[in-house]
C-alpha cells in the first residue's frame, strides 16, 4: 500500500449488505486496501456468490448470510465468528431497504419493517461488534450507511427519511458512549447511486432528468466512488474523526 495511513492489512471488516449495491463495491475496496472480508446479505446463493468472487479476486473473504432486523441471528452470527477466532475491526452498518407509499397510505407494518431494516439493525450489529471491541481492547471502525435523506426530506420515502436521520444521531451516539474504548463511528451519506434499490427511478426519464439537474456533478454516482472515503474512515488515517457524517453526493446537498 502506497500510503500507510490509510493500509487494512491484518484488519478485518464485516459489512451487511454487501452481496451487491453499495455494500459490494464498499467491500472490494476494503479488501483491496489489505482487509479480510465478511461478507453479509439475506440471500445465501447470492452471498456466497459475492464472496467467491472477492476470493477468486485474490482476497481473504468468508460469507455470513443473516438477517439484520433478527436479533437472534445477529448475536448468533458474532457467536460463529467468536467461534471461529475471527475478530471484527470494522463493521460498515449498510444493508438497507427503501419502500415508497405516501403517508396516508403508510401501513404501520410498513414503517416499522423500514426502520428495524435501516435503524434498529446498524444498532443491534454495532453493539455486537462494539461489545467485543471493547472487549478486546484495540479500538475499532464502524462506519454507518446513511443518505441525502439524513438531512433533507422528499416526499414518499418518510419511514427511510426517519432512518436515516436516526442514522446520523445513532452515529453521534456511538461515537459519545464508544470514543473511550479508541473506537471511532462515522457515517457516510451517499447521493442519488446506480445500483438496484434505484432502477426503477434510473428507468424513470422524469427522475433521470432531475437527479441530472439537480446534482453539479449532473450525474448519478457509481458504487466505486465510496471506496475513498470508506477506506479513510476505515483507517489509520481517521483515528480523531468521530460521530461525523460525510456526504458523497456530487455537490447536491451544498445546492439549492
Ligand atoms: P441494494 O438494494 O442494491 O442492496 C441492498 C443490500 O442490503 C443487499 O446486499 C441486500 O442483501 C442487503 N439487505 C437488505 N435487507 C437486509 C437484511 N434484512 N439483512 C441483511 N442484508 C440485507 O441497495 P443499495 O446498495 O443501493 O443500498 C445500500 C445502502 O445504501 C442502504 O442502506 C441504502 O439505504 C443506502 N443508500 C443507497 C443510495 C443509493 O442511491 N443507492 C443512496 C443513499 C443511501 P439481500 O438481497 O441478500 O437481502
Amino acid at each position: 500500500m502506497a500510503n500507510a495511513l490509510f493500509d487494512l492489512t491484518g484488519r478485518t471488516a464485516l459489512v451487511t449488505g454487501s452481496s451487491r449495491g453499495l455494500g459490494l463495491a464498499i467491500a472490494r475496496g476494503l479488501a483491496e486496501a489489505g482487509a479480510a472480508l465478511v461478507v453479509n446479505g439475506t440471500d445465501r446463493g447470492r452471498t456466497e456468490q459475492a464472496c467467491a468472487d472477492l476470493v477468486a479476486a485474490g482476497h481473504e473473504a468468508r460469507a455470513m448470510p443473516f438477517d439484520v432486523t433478527d436479533e437472534a441471528a445477529v448475536v448468533a452470527a458474532f457467536e460463529a465468528l467468536d467461534a471461529e477466532g475471527v475478530a471484527v475491526d470494522i463493521l460498515v452498518n449498510n444493508a438497507g431497504i427503501q419502500y415508497r407509499k405516501p403517508m396516508v397510505d403508510l401501513a404501520a407494518a410498513d414503517w416499522r419493517r423500514v426502520i428495524e431494516t435501516n435503524l434498529t439493525s446498524a444498532f443491534l450489529v454495532g453493539r455486537e461488534a462494539a461489545r467485543r471491541m471493547i472487549a478486546r481492547g484495540a479500538g475499532g471502525k464502524v462506519i454507518n450507511i446513511g443518505s441525502l435523506t439524513s438531512e433533507v426530506a422528499r416526499a414518499t420515502v418518510a419511514p427511510y427519511t426517519a432512518a436515516k436521520g436516526g442514522i446520523k444521531l445513532l452515529t453521534r451516539s456511538m461515537a459519545a458512549e464508544w470514543a473511550i474504548h479508541g473506537i471511532q463511528a462515522n457515517a457516510i451519506g451517499p447521493g442519488y447511486m446506480v445500483t438496484d434499490m434505484n432502477q426503477a427511478l434510473i428507468d424513470n426519464p422524469e427522475f433521470d432528468a432531475w437527479v441530472k439537474g439537480r446534482t453539479p456533478a449532473k450525474r448519478w454516482g457509481k458504487p466505486d466512488e465510496l471506496v475513498g472515503t470508506a477506506v479513510f474512515l476505515a483507517s489509520a488515517a481517521s483515528d480523531y474523526v468521530n460521530g461525523q457524517i460525510i456526504y458523497v453526493d456530487g455537490g447536491m446537498l451544498a445546492v439549492l
